[in-house]
Protein backbone atom coordinates (compact mmCIF):
# COMPACT_ATOMS: atom_id res chain seq x y z
CA UNK A 1 0.00 0.00 0.00
CA UNK A 2 1.09 3.24 -1.15
CA UNK A 3 0.92 6.59 0.25
CA UNK A 4 0.98 8.40 -2.89
CA UNK A 5 -2.21 9.04 -5.25
CA UNK A 6 -2.62 6.24 -8.32
CA UNK A 7 -1.18 8.53 -10.14
CA UNK A 8 0.91 7.44 -13.43
CA UNK A 9 1.33 10.02 -15.88
CA UNK A 10 1.06 7.69 -19.28
CA UNK A 11 1.06 9.26 -22.60
CA UNK A 12 -2.21 10.68 -23.04
CA UNK A 13 -4.23 9.40 -26.33
CA UNK A 14 -2.33 10.80 -29.30
CA UNK A 15 -3.66 14.04 -30.88
CA UNK A 16 -5.92 14.88 -28.43
CA UNK A 17 -7.02 18.25 -28.17
CA UNK A 18 -8.50 20.58 -25.12
CA UNK A 19 -9.79 23.28 -24.98
CA UNK A 20 -6.65 24.95 -23.62
CA UNK A 21 -4.11 22.80 -24.14
CA UNK A 22 -2.37 19.88 -26.14
CA UNK A 23 0.03 17.77 -25.89
CA UNK A 24 3.51 18.54 -27.48
CA UNK A 25 7.24 16.54 -27.60
CA UNK A 26 8.61 17.50 -24.41
CA UNK A 27 12.07 17.64 -26.21
CA UNK A 28 11.18 20.70 -28.69
CA UNK A 29 10.47 23.49 -26.76
CA UNK A 30 11.32 26.74 -27.27
CA UNK A 31 11.71 29.00 -24.14
CA UNK A 32 10.59 32.58 -23.55
CA UNK A 33 13.88 32.97 -21.06
CA UNK A 34 16.96 32.37 -20.40
CA UNK A 35 16.22 30.67 -16.91
CA UNK A 36 13.13 28.37 -18.50
CA UNK A 37 15.87 27.55 -21.45
CA UNK A 38 17.86 26.36 -18.65
CA UNK A 39 15.42 24.37 -17.08
CA UNK A 40 13.24 22.68 -19.13
CA UNK A 41 15.11 22.67 -22.33
CA UNK A 42 15.75 18.81 -23.24
CA UNK A 43 17.36 18.55 -26.31
CA UNK A 44 16.29 15.41 -28.60
CA UNK A 45 15.78 13.19 -25.50
CA UNK A 46 14.96 9.51 -26.54
CA UNK A 47 11.99 7.97 -25.04
CA UNK A 48 12.90 5.68 -22.26
CA UNK A 49 11.12 2.67 -20.75
CA UNK A 50 9.94 5.73 -18.13
CA UNK A 51 6.83 7.71 -18.83
CA UNK A 52 7.81 11.42 -18.47
CA UNK A 53 5.09 13.57 -17.62
CA UNK A 54 2.97 14.77 -20.23
CA UNK A 55 3.93 18.34 -21.63
CA UNK A 56 0.61 20.22 -22.85
CA UNK A 57 0.85 23.70 -24.51
CA UNK A 58 -2.01 26.13 -25.79
CA UNK A 59 -2.09 25.43 -29.28
CA UNK A 60 -3.82 29.07 -30.07
CA UNK A 61 -1.83 30.92 -27.56
CA UNK A 62 0.36 32.91 -29.81
CA UNK A 63 2.45 35.34 -28.20
CA UNK A 64 3.16 37.63 -30.90
CA UNK A 65 -0.94 38.16 -30.95
CA UNK A 66 -1.62 41.94 -29.14
CA UNK A 67 -1.86 41.82 -25.21
CA UNK A 68 -5.47 42.53 -25.34
CA UNK A 69 -6.75 39.99 -27.59
CA UNK A 70 -4.68 37.30 -25.38
CA UNK A 71 -6.65 38.37 -21.89
CA UNK A 72 -9.98 38.31 -23.73
CA UNK A 73 -9.74 34.83 -24.92
CA UNK A 74 -8.35 34.16 -21.39
CA UNK A 75 -11.04 35.89 -19.64
CA UNK A 76 -13.68 34.42 -22.07
CA UNK A 77 -12.59 31.10 -20.80
CA UNK A 78 -13.51 32.01 -16.60
CA UNK A 79 -16.49 30.46 -15.25
CA UNK A 80 -18.83 34.07 -14.41
CA UNK A 81 -18.62 33.62 -10.88
CA UNK A 82 -15.09 33.74 -11.21
CA UNK A 83 -15.45 37.54 -13.12
CA UNK A 84 -18.24 38.24 -10.95
CA UNK A 85 -15.36 38.75 -8.18
CA UNK A 86 -11.80 38.76 -10.26
CA UNK A 87 -10.69 40.93 -12.46
CA UNK A 88 -8.39 39.16 -15.39
CA UNK A 89 -5.34 40.98 -15.71
CA UNK A 90 -3.13 38.67 -17.29
CA UNK A 91 -1.68 35.76 -18.60
CA UNK A 92 1.54 34.95 -16.10
CA UNK A 93 2.47 31.12 -16.52
CA UNK A 94 1.83 28.07 -18.44
CA UNK A 95 2.07 24.84 -16.73
CA UNK A 96 1.72 21.14 -18.15
CA UNK A 97 -2.05 21.39 -17.87
CA UNK A 98 -2.66 24.82 -16.46
CA UNK A 99 -2.69 28.19 -17.42
CA UNK A 100 -1.86 30.92 -14.12
CA UNK A 101 -3.58 34.53 -14.66
CA UNK A 102 -2.98 37.17 -12.69
CA UNK A 103 -6.31 38.63 -11.13
CA UNK A 104 -7.86 41.21 -8.96
CA UNK A 105 -10.44 41.00 -6.09
CA UNK A 106 -13.02 43.59 -7.63
CA UNK A 107 -13.88 44.49 -3.84
CA UNK A 108 -10.54 44.85 -2.07
CA UNK A 109 -8.42 45.32 -5.04
CA UNK A 110 -5.74 42.98 -3.79
CA UNK A 111 -3.98 40.74 -6.47
CA UNK A 112 -4.06 37.52 -6.47
CA UNK A 113 -3.12 34.43 -8.78
CA UNK A 114 -5.42 31.74 -10.76
CA UNK A 115 -4.37 28.72 -11.59
CA UNK A 116 -7.08 27.69 -14.56
CA UNK A 117 -6.94 23.34 -14.27
CA UNK A 118 -8.59 21.50 -17.22
CA UNK A 119 -10.00 18.29 -15.68
CA UNK A 120 -11.96 16.99 -19.10
CA UNK A 121 -9.00 14.31 -19.28
CA UNK A 122 -7.76 12.51 -16.74
CA UNK A 123 -4.13 13.75 -16.54
CA UNK A 124 -5.87 17.23 -16.01
CA UNK A 125 -8.02 15.64 -13.16
CA UNK A 126 -5.43 13.77 -10.96
CA UNK A 127 -2.86 16.80 -11.51
CA UNK A 128 -5.80 18.69 -9.90
CA UNK A 129 -6.91 16.52 -7.17
CA UNK A 130 -3.11 16.02 -5.97
CA UNK A 131 -3.26 19.74 -5.82
CA UNK A 132 -6.08 20.73 -4.23
CA UNK A 133 -5.70 17.47 -1.75
CA UNK A 134 -1.94 19.08 -0.44
CA UNK A 135 -2.98 22.63 -1.21
CA UNK A 136 -6.00 22.31 1.50
CA UNK A 137 -4.07 21.30 4.26
CA UNK A 138 -0.96 23.44 4.29
CA UNK A 139 -0.14 27.19 5.97
CA UNK A 140 3.43 27.52 5.56
CA UNK A 141 5.23 31.13 5.00
CA UNK A 142 6.91 29.65 2.47
CA UNK A 143 4.15 27.70 0.42
CA UNK A 144 1.72 29.28 -1.47
CA UNK A 145 -1.38 29.75 0.07
CA UNK A 146 -4.75 28.41 -1.43
CA UNK A 147 -7.26 30.70 -1.00
CA UNK A 148 -11.10 29.49 -2.33
CA UNK A 149 -11.66 27.25 -5.39
CA UNK A 150 -14.20 27.64 -7.94
CA UNK A 151 -14.87 23.73 -9.92
CA UNK A 152 -16.84 23.66 -12.89
CA UNK A 153 -17.80 20.21 -14.63
CA UNK A 154 -14.43 20.77 -16.97
CA UNK A 155 -12.51 23.18 -15.16
CA UNK A 156 -11.29 23.97 -11.98
CA UNK A 157 -9.78 27.30 -11.12
CA UNK A 158 -7.70 27.64 -7.79
CA UNK A 159 -7.43 31.31 -6.27
CA UNK A 160 -3.82 31.47 -4.87
CA UNK A 161 -1.61 34.26 -3.10
CA UNK A 162 0.01 36.28 -6.33
CA UNK A 163 4.07 35.49 -6.26
CA UNK A 164 5.17 38.41 -8.16
CA UNK A 165 9.08 38.11 -7.64
CA UNK A 166 9.87 35.82 -10.40
CA UNK A 167 11.12 32.44 -10.62
CA UNK A 168 14.33 31.73 -8.95
CA UNK A 169 17.18 31.81 -11.19
CA UNK A 170 15.22 34.85 -12.99
CA UNK A 171 16.33 36.78 -9.65
CA UNK A 172 19.56 35.48 -9.89
CA UNK A 173 20.71 36.27 -13.40
CA UNK A 174 18.71 39.76 -12.60
CA UNK A 175 20.87 40.14 -9.27
CA UNK A 176 24.08 41.10 -10.41
CA UNK A 177 26.04 39.30 -7.39
CA UNK A 178 25.34 35.61 -5.72
CA UNK A 179 27.16 33.99 -2.97
CA UNK A 180 27.23 31.10 -1.19
CA UNK A 181 25.51 32.77 1.72
CA UNK A 182 22.77 33.91 -0.69
CA UNK A 183 22.69 30.35 -1.70
CA UNK A 184 21.91 29.17 2.22
CA UNK A 185 19.75 31.51 2.03
CA UNK A 186 17.58 30.52 -0.89
CA UNK A 187 17.97 26.71 0.91
CA UNK A 188 17.17 27.76 4.55
CA UNK A 189 13.55 28.83 3.04
CA UNK A 190 12.86 25.75 0.60
CA UNK A 191 13.81 23.79 3.06
CA UNK A 192 11.92 25.17 6.08
CA UNK A 193 8.64 24.53 3.42
CA UNK A 194 10.08 21.30 2.96
CA UNK A 195 10.41 20.09 6.82
CA UNK A 196 6.83 21.51 7.04
CA UNK A 197 5.26 19.30 4.24
CA UNK A 198 7.52 15.97 5.03
CA UNK A 199 6.01 16.45 8.78
CA UNK A 200 3.12 16.49 7.33
CA UNK A 201 3.36 13.59 5.18
CA UNK A 202 3.31 15.17 2.14
CA UNK A 203 5.99 14.75 -0.87
CA UNK A 204 6.31 17.44 -3.27
CA UNK A 205 7.67 15.17 -5.96
CA UNK A 206 8.48 18.17 -8.18
CA UNK A 207 10.70 20.16 -6.40
CA UNK A 208 12.88 22.65 -9.28
CA UNK A 209 13.74 25.90 -9.52
CA UNK A 210 11.04 26.70 -11.58
CA UNK A 211 8.35 25.97 -9.02
CA UNK A 212 10.12 28.18 -6.08
CA UNK A 213 9.01 31.74 -6.54
CA UNK A 214 9.82 34.88 -5.21
CA UNK A 215 6.73 36.59 -3.07
CA UNK A 216 8.10 39.94 -4.22
CA UNK A 217 10.81 42.02 -5.79
CA UNK A 218 12.41 43.38 -2.97
CA UNK A 219 15.76 42.14 -2.05
CA UNK A 220 14.19 40.37 1.12
CA UNK A 221 11.52 38.55 0.07
CA UNK A 222 10.65 35.17 1.02
CA UNK A 223 10.62 32.06 -2.03
CA UNK A 224 7.75 30.31 -1.84
CA UNK A 225 7.07 26.62 -3.38
CA UNK A 226 4.78 26.52 -5.62
CA UNK A 227 2.86 23.59 -7.81
CA UNK A 228 1.58 20.65 -6.23
CA UNK A 229 0.33 18.72 -9.20
CA UNK A 230 2.36 15.96 -8.91
CA UNK A 231 2.52 16.19 -4.75
CA UNK A 232 1.39 12.66 -2.58
CA UNK A 233 -0.30 13.42 0.26
CA UNK A 234 -0.16 10.23 2.90
CA UNK A 235 -3.31 9.25 4.14
CA UNK A 236 -4.04 7.93 7.80
CA UNK A 237 -2.39 4.35 7.78
CA UNK A 238 -0.73 4.19 4.89
CA UNK A 239 2.96 3.50 5.00
CA UNK A 240 4.90 6.23 3.46
CA UNK A 241 6.17 4.36 0.48
CA UNK A 242 5.26 5.69 -2.95
CA UNK A 243 5.74 3.67 -6.56
CA UNK A 244 4.44 6.21 -8.83
CA UNK A 245 6.91 7.39 -11.05
CA UNK A 246 7.24 11.14 -11.89
CA UNK A 247 8.90 14.18 -11.98
CA UNK A 248 11.10 16.01 -14.31
CA UNK A 249 13.80 13.96 -16.00
CA UNK A 250 16.80 15.86 -14.47
CA UNK A 251 15.61 15.76 -10.77
CA UNK A 252 13.87 12.55 -10.77
CA UNK A 253 15.97 10.23 -7.73
CA UNK A 254 17.42 6.95 -8.35
CA UNK A 255 15.16 5.11 -6.70
CA UNK A 256 12.85 6.07 -8.56
CA UNK A 257 14.05 5.36 -11.78
CA UNK A 258 14.60 1.79 -10.74
CA UNK A 259 10.84 2.23 -9.45
CA UNK A 260 11.63 1.12 -5.69
CA UNK A 261 9.20 1.82 -3.39
CA UNK A 262 10.42 5.22 -2.20
CA UNK A 263 9.87 7.84 0.35
CA UNK A 264 9.42 11.73 0.94
CA UNK A 265 13.84 11.19 0.56
CA UNK A 266 13.02 12.07 -3.29
CA UNK A 267 12.02 15.46 -2.74
CA UNK A 268 16.34 15.99 -0.97
CA UNK A 269 17.54 14.83 -3.78
CA UNK A 270 15.95 17.00 -6.27
CA UNK A 271 16.86 19.70 -3.66
CA UNK A 272 20.58 18.22 -3.84
CA UNK A 273 19.90 18.88 -8.06
CA UNK A 274 18.99 22.43 -7.43
CA UNK A 275 21.65 23.14 -4.54
CA UNK A 276 24.25 22.28 -7.58
CA UNK A 277 22.58 24.37 -9.80
CA UNK A 278 22.16 27.12 -7.58
CA UNK A 279 26.45 27.41 -6.78
CA UNK A 280 27.28 26.98 -10.31
CA UNK A 281 24.73 27.53 -13.35
CA UNK A 282 25.11 23.82 -14.79
CA UNK A 283 23.47 20.83 -14.02
CA UNK A 284 24.94 17.67 -12.01
CA UNK A 285 23.31 14.94 -14.34
CA UNK A 286 23.20 16.06 -18.01
CA UNK A 287 22.22 14.38 -21.36
CA UNK A 288 20.02 15.31 -24.46
CA UNK A 289 20.09 11.19 -24.46
CA UNK A 290 17.65 10.49 -21.43
CA UNK A 291 18.78 7.01 -21.28
CA UNK A 292 22.24 8.23 -20.89
CA UNK A 293 21.09 10.89 -18.35
CA UNK A 294 19.18 8.22 -16.27
CA UNK A 295 22.65 6.30 -16.11
CA UNK A 296 24.23 8.86 -14.61
CA UNK A 297 21.81 9.68 -12.14
CA UNK A 298 22.10 5.63 -11.14
CA UNK A 299 25.18 5.81 -10.39
CA UNK A 300 25.60 9.41 -8.81
CA UNK A 301 27.93 10.32 -11.59
CA UNK A 302 28.43 13.90 -11.09
CA UNK A 303 32.00 16.73 -10.70
CA UNK A 304 32.94 19.66 -9.47
CA UNK A 305 35.52 20.74 -12.46
CA UNK A 306 35.23 24.17 -14.00
CA UNK A 307 34.21 26.81 -12.56
CA UNK A 308 32.91 28.38 -10.07
CA UNK A 309 33.83 25.06 -8.42
CA UNK A 310 37.24 25.99 -7.44
CA UNK A 311 35.98 29.01 -5.59
CA UNK A 312 33.04 26.88 -3.63
CA UNK A 313 33.57 26.14 -0.51
CA UNK A 314 34.45 22.10 0.75
CA UNK A 315 31.87 22.69 2.91
CA UNK A 316 29.18 23.26 0.28
CA UNK A 317 30.22 20.41 -1.69
CA UNK A 318 29.84 18.28 1.46
CA UNK A 319 26.23 19.33 1.85
CA UNK A 320 25.51 18.51 -1.93
CA UNK A 321 27.06 15.28 -1.70
CA UNK A 322 24.99 14.21 1.23
CA UNK A 323 21.39 15.21 -0.86
CA UNK A 324 23.23 13.50 -4.23
CA UNK A 325 23.69 10.34 -1.81
CA UNK A 326 22.20 7.25 -4.24
CA UNK A 327 21.05 5.36 -1.25
CA UNK A 328 18.15 7.48 0.45
CA UNK A 329 18.23 5.78 3.71
CA UNK A 330 22.05 7.51 3.80
CA UNK A 331 21.00 11.02 2.33
CA UNK A 332 19.95 13.61 4.41
CA UNK A 333 16.65 14.34 5.88
CA UNK A 334 14.95 18.27 5.79
CA UNK A 335 15.92 18.35 9.30
CA UNK A 336 19.16 16.97 8.97
CA UNK A 337 20.22 19.40 5.96
CA UNK A 338 18.70 22.04 8.36
CA UNK A 339 21.39 21.79 10.49
CA UNK A 340 24.62 21.26 8.02
CA UNK A 341 27.51 23.51 8.81
CA UNK A 342 27.34 25.26 5.59
CA UNK A 343 23.94 26.22 6.01
CA UNK A 344 23.91 26.48 9.80
CA UNK A 345 26.70 28.72 9.53
CA UNK A 346 24.80 30.78 6.74
CA UNK A 347 28.17 29.94 4.76
CA UNK A 348 30.09 32.92 7.03
CA UNK A 349 33.98 32.02 5.70
CA UNK A 350 33.07 31.94 1.95
CA UNK A 351 30.51 34.13 2.05
CA UNK A 352 32.29 37.06 0.42
CA UNK A 353 32.85 34.66 -3.02
CA UNK A 354 30.87 36.33 -5.78
CA UNK A 355 29.64 33.35 -7.50
CA UNK A 356 27.61 35.52 -9.94
CA UNK A 357 29.79 35.66 -12.94
CA UNK A 358 30.43 32.11 -13.67
CA UNK A 359 27.30 31.32 -12.44
CA UNK A 360 25.40 33.72 -14.89
CA UNK A 361 27.52 32.85 -17.66
CA UNK A 362 27.25 28.88 -17.14
CA UNK A 363 23.11 29.99 -17.34
CA UNK A 364 23.21 32.04 -20.41
CA UNK A 365 25.93 29.79 -22.48
CA UNK A 366 23.93 26.73 -21.88
CA UNK A 367 20.57 28.65 -23.08
CA UNK A 368 22.57 29.99 -25.92
CA UNK A 369 23.39 26.64 -26.95
CA UNK A 370 19.96 24.82 -26.04
CA UNK A 371 18.64 27.51 -28.32
CA UNK A 372 20.81 26.61 -31.41
CA UNK A 373 20.22 22.97 -30.95
CA UNK A 374 16.62 23.66 -30.62
CA UNK A 375 16.25 25.65 -33.29
CA UNK A 376 18.16 23.17 -35.80
CA UNK A 377 16.67 20.15 -34.31
CA UNK A 378 13.43 21.84 -35.30
CA UNK A 379 13.74 22.65 -38.79
CA UNK A 380 14.55 19.48 -39.94
CA UNK A 381 11.59 18.07 -37.41
CA UNK A 382 8.73 20.69 -38.86
CA UNK A 383 5.98 18.74 -38.50
CA UNK A 384 6.27 18.17 -35.28
CA UNK A 385 4.43 20.33 -32.25
CA UNK A 386 6.14 22.99 -30.39
CA UNK A 387 6.09 23.07 -26.83
CA UNK A 388 5.81 27.55 -27.65
CA UNK A 389 3.67 28.65 -30.25
CA UNK A 390 5.91 32.09 -30.35
CA UNK A 391 6.75 32.95 -34.54
CA UNK A 392 10.23 31.70 -36.40
CA UNK A 393 10.55 35.53 -35.97
CA UNK A 394 10.33 36.08 -32.51
CA UNK A 395 12.48 32.92 -31.27
CA UNK A 396 14.97 33.84 -34.01
CA UNK A 397 15.03 37.54 -32.31
CA UNK A 398 15.38 35.46 -28.93
CA UNK A 399 17.89 33.67 -29.85
CA UNK A 400 19.84 36.99 -31.27
CA UNK A 401 18.85 38.65 -27.68
CA UNK A 402 20.61 35.63 -25.77
CA UNK A 403 23.20 35.49 -27.91
CA UNK A 404 24.42 38.98 -27.29
CA UNK A 405 23.80 39.09 -23.43
CA UNK A 406 26.25 35.87 -23.37
CA UNK A 407 28.53 38.15 -25.51
CA UNK A 408 28.37 40.72 -23.24
CA UNK A 409 28.90 39.08 -19.82
CA UNK A 410 31.72 37.40 -21.95
CA UNK A 411 33.32 40.81 -22.61
CA UNK A 412 31.99 42.20 -19.23
P1 LIG B 1 2.22 23.38 -13.69
O1 LIG B 1 1.78 22.43 -12.65
O2 LIG B 1 1.33 23.21 -14.88
O3 LIG B 1 3.70 23.37 -13.96
P2 LIG B 1 2.57 25.76 -12.09
O4 LIG B 1 1.77 25.75 -10.83
O5 LIG B 1 4.02 25.46 -11.95
O6 LIG B 1 1.86 24.84 -13.17
O7 LIG B 1 2.37 27.18 -12.79
C1 LIG B 1 3.00 27.48 -14.03
C2 LIG B 1 3.77 28.79 -13.89
O8 LIG B 1 2.85 29.83 -13.52
C3 LIG B 1 4.84 28.80 -12.82
O9 LIG B 1 6.08 28.31 -13.28
C4 LIG B 1 4.91 30.28 -12.44
O10 LIG B 1 5.75 30.99 -13.32
C5 LIG B 1 3.47 30.76 -12.63
N1 LIG B 1 2.75 30.72 -11.34
C6 LIG B 1 2.14 29.67 -10.79
N2 LIG B 1 1.57 29.97 -9.61
C7 LIG B 1 1.85 31.27 -9.39
C8 LIG B 1 1.54 32.20 -8.33
N3 LIG B 1 0.83 31.83 -7.25
N4 LIG B 1 2.00 33.46 -8.44
C9 LIG B 1 2.71 33.84 -9.54
N5 LIG B 1 3.02 33.03 -10.58
C10 LIG B 1 2.60 31.75 -10.52
MG1 LIG C 1 5.33 23.98 -12.60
Amino acid sequence: MGCGTSKVLPEPPKNVHLDLVKKVEPSSGYKTDVCKLFIKGEGDAIKSAIPSPPCYTSPHAEQSEPRKTRVAKYRAKFDPRVTAKYDIKALIGRGSFSRVVRVEHKATKQPYAIKLIETKYREGREVCESELCVLRRVRHTNIIQLIEVFETQERVYMVMELATGGELFDRIIAKGSFTERDATRVLQMVLDGVKYLHTLGITHRDLKPENLLYYHPGMDSKIMITDFGLASARKKGDDCLMKTTCGTPEYIAPEILVRKPYTNSVDMWALGVISYILLSGTMPFEDENRTRLYRQILKGKYSYSGEPWPSVSNLAKDFIDRLLTVDPSDRMTAFQALKHPWVVSMAASSSMKNLHRSISQNLLKRASSRCQSTKSAQSTRSSRSTKSNKSRRVRERELRELNLRYQQQCNG
